[in-house]
């Protein structure tokens, strides 16, 4: 399968959401005014944000068509998102040369960080060292999944003790990966704590002991978001940027569900990559995020 095409099947739901729609208002082809009304409604219900939706469609009312077919509206939003998620996209394969790089995941509980750094692992193992810290230790069933993952794609692990503190997990775990020479250590985190201050301490905690643990180390904090929550795409990602810098996001379950537009409301807003995009559960499922890919995907225009 070639990139176009798995960007495709993965977001078929959302295209086919918004192509359904969009053929149920357009069967003519002049742009009236409460078909652009309607055209804002089908956008915003896709998840793409109200706020977003209403400049896509006031940049349609610019362009002044006095007719339009299918095609040429699908063209026009599709490069206009295009244009908006452009900026997002950047390699996350960084070469740190002979520092360690610490890549700490948040987000979240359910929202895929496991998984998603179970497929990372095995993407990066292809030509680095790679170890995973599991420092999510309220959490047995998270350091299980992880290890399951870890053993299928032949990676080290390191674990601490059930209810261990993650910070001092993190410390040993930086320690043992600077020791050994990897290249890369991915961090797992819990998800789930009882208020925004004790989330925000331990991330700060397990922060300020990896640099502690080894001070030249290249650290990046990466949000994990479950791309299938639509509008609440926003609210989550403000709260941990609010809460903590992030250096990038990864939006994950876009397959399977109608609300795969919510990432065009971050991007529009905010300025953060967007590395991957999860796409099933299976280890292979998480792609390069593409902004073109991505928005002729979701009007089932490409190749
Ligand atoms: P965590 O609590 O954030 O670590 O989340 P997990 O990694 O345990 O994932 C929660 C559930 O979401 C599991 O059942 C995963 O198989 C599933 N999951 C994770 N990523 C994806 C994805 O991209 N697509 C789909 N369909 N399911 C996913």
């Amino acid at each position: 399968m070639n990139i176009f095409q798995s960007f495709k099947s993965g977001i078929s739901s959302s295209s086919n959401y918004l192509k359904e729609n969009i053929n149920k208002i357009i069967s003519g082809n002049n742009i009236e005014k409460e078909i652009l009304e309607n055209l804002e409604d089908i956008l915003i219900s896709a998840d793409i944000g109200v706020n977003s939706s209403k400049e896509l469609i006031n940049k349609l009312k610019k362009k002044n068509f006095e007719k339009i077919d299918i095609k040429t509206l699908q063209n026009f939003l599709s490069s206009e998102i295009e244009k908006t998620l452009l900026p997002h996209e950047k390699n996350f394969f960084i070469d740190h040369k002979d520092s360690l790089g610490v890549i700490i995941f948040v987000g979240v509980n359910g929202s895929g960080k496991t998984t998603t750094i179970g497929k990372i692992a095995k993407k990066m193992s292809k030509n680095k060292r790679i170890m995973i810290a599991a420092c999510d230790t309220f959490r047995a069933a998270a350091i299980e999944q992880l290890t399951k993952w870890a053993k299928d794609s032949d990676i080290n692990i390191f674990q601490g003790k059930e209810n261990q503190d993650p910070a001092s997990v993190a410390f040993e775990a930086v320690k043992k990966a600077r020791i050994e020479n990897y290249d890369s250590l991915l961090v797992d985190t819990a998800g789930r704590l009882s208020n925004n201050t004790n989330l925000m301490n331990q991330l700060a905690k397990i922060n300020s002991a990896i640099v502690k643990s080894n001070s030249s180390a290249k650290n990046r904090v990466i949000l994990v978001l479950d791309g299938s929550t639509g509008s609440n795409l926003l609210n989550q990602f403000e709260n941990f940027h609010n809460l903590i810098e992030l250096d990038g996001l990864i939006i994950t379950k876009l397959d399977g569900t109608a609300k795969g537009g919510a990432l065009i409301s971050i991007a529009s807003k905010h300025k953060i990559p967007i590395y991957f995009i999860g796409m099933g559960e299976g280890i292979d499922d998480l792609i390069e995020f593409r902004a073109k890919e991505y928005s002729q995907s979701l009007f089932n225009l490409g190749n």
